[in-house]
């Protein structure tokens, strides 16, 4: 086998110098975490989304967990949720200690099917929590009527989610304003913003952000700031169990130079969607994704499926032989082991299928056309010599 010419990535963050720039002013000022940069990466993080409140926390999976806490799961809950996603969205709701119901997706958009929620609810369901997969929007209308109908709280996976809109009275959204009850982002590399780890939570709720930053900070009734900046001497108390889910002032600070890129980098990334399906659209096995006249995707993966008679494996190898790194369709939890012990109530089909025939193709900033074309190029080559099963 030759060596391949080129490399060509799945994803590639787009940070630099702006950060690590940023990343000297907290370690030089000696304030290196829950200080004013957390402070105002929050502050900002909120006018980006439009939210009342941003918490920022360690992770989105840490985020998930606050955020069910906070609607209510505990001991012996049913949490409906879906299979089809990173396995954070079910370990979360079995660290509230209560049990996921996976759903089915709608093939087209790979998120939770609104019509098979309501099959779902028991007297123990606590919340719904919907996943805005790989950046593309769930259908909030639908998912909020029937959790209204139901008085169920609704918790927003949007790790892979920020900067992605969805349309609401004639106007268009952010992801995280938010339209359920809790809001949870990642800060993870793979995601469009990155402080190395790092999450946030938004609400309208200004109880639920309060206990939100107690519990982040092992239950302390007191903020570090607040006392820091008290000329009293202030005693702090602990009304309750909590954790250490705290940002640091290092990431806030490379977060917030981040955020100052995002609007460039989304703009970019529906440029680049929208050229792969203009050359995609030809290639016969191929299927491009396709945005709802609702919603407006941030383009976190690009997820091609193949015709069923293609092997996805073979398709995958011999791209990558030719240096393109692709990724298969997102995971369904329900097959790994450590969900083996959890029954499924009925089959998820559409969820098994999108992990089967899916295949996420390199997008990514740095990316240039000649990159894509590439990509493009490569692909047609590989399903046009795929053997018919
Ligand atoms: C990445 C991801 C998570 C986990 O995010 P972390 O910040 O790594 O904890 C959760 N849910 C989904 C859908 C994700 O893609």
């Amino acid at each position: 086998m030759s060596e391949p010419q080129r490399f060509i990535p799945v994803y590639r963050p787009w940070i630099d110098e702006r950060e690590a720039e940023a990343a000297r002013r907290p370690i030089l000022s000696g304030w290196v975490t829950m200080g004013p940069e957390v402070e105002a990466f929050e502050k900002e993080f909120a006018a980006y989304t439009g939210a009342h409140h941003a918490c920022a926390v360690s992770s989105c999976t840490t985020a998930l967990h606050l955020g069910l806490l906070a609607v209510g799961v505990g001991p012996g809950s049913e949490v409906i949720t879906v299979s089809h996603t990173f396995i954070a969205t079910a370990n979360s709701v079995r660290f509230c200690l209560a049990t996921p119901v996976f759903v089915d997706i709608q093939p087209d958009t790979f998120n939770m099917d609104p019509d098979l929620i309501e099959q779902a609810i028991t007297p123990r369901t606590k919340a719904i929590l919907c996943v805005h997969q790989i950046g593309m929007p769930c259908d909030m209308k639908a998912i909020l009527a029937v959790a209204k109908r139901h008085s169920l709280p609704v918790v927003e996976d949007a790790a892979c989610g920020i900067g992605s809109e969805i349309l609401c009275n004639g106007e268009w959204d952010k992801i995280g304003k938010p339209h359920g009850d809790v809001c949870c982002f990642s800060f993870h590399p793979r995601k469009l913003l990155t402080t190395g780890d790092g999450g946030m939570i938004t609400t309208s709720n200004a109880a639920w952000d309060e206990r939100f930053r107690r519990l982040r900070h092992h239950g302390m009734n007191v903020t570090t700031t607040v006392r820091h900046q008290a000329r009293r001497v202030i005693f702090e108390s602990y009304p309750e169990t909590a954790f250490n889910y705290r940002m640091t002032d290092i990431q806030a600070a490379v977060g917030r130079e981040q955020l100052k890129r995002l609007p460039d980098l989304i703009r970019q990334r529906r440029l680049m969607a929208e050229r792969y399906r203009g050359k995609l659209e030809g290639i016969p096995g191929l299927k491009a994704p396709r945005e709802p006249a609702w919603a407006r995707s941030n383009w976190q993966s690009y997820c091609v499926r193949l015709s069923e008679d293609l092997d996805q494996q073979q398709v995958m190898q011999q791209l990558l032989d030719k240096g393109v790194a692709t990724r298969r369709g997102i995971m369904c939890i329900h097959r790994e082991q450590a969900y083996a012990d959890l029954p499924c109530r009925w089959p998820l089909r559409e969820s098994e299928s999108a992990q089967e025939h899916c295949v996420l193709l390199p997008l990514y900033h740095q990316m240039t056309e000649r990159d894509q074309d590439y990509v493009v190029e490569q692909l047609a080559k590989v399903v046009a010599m795929a053997p018919a099963r």
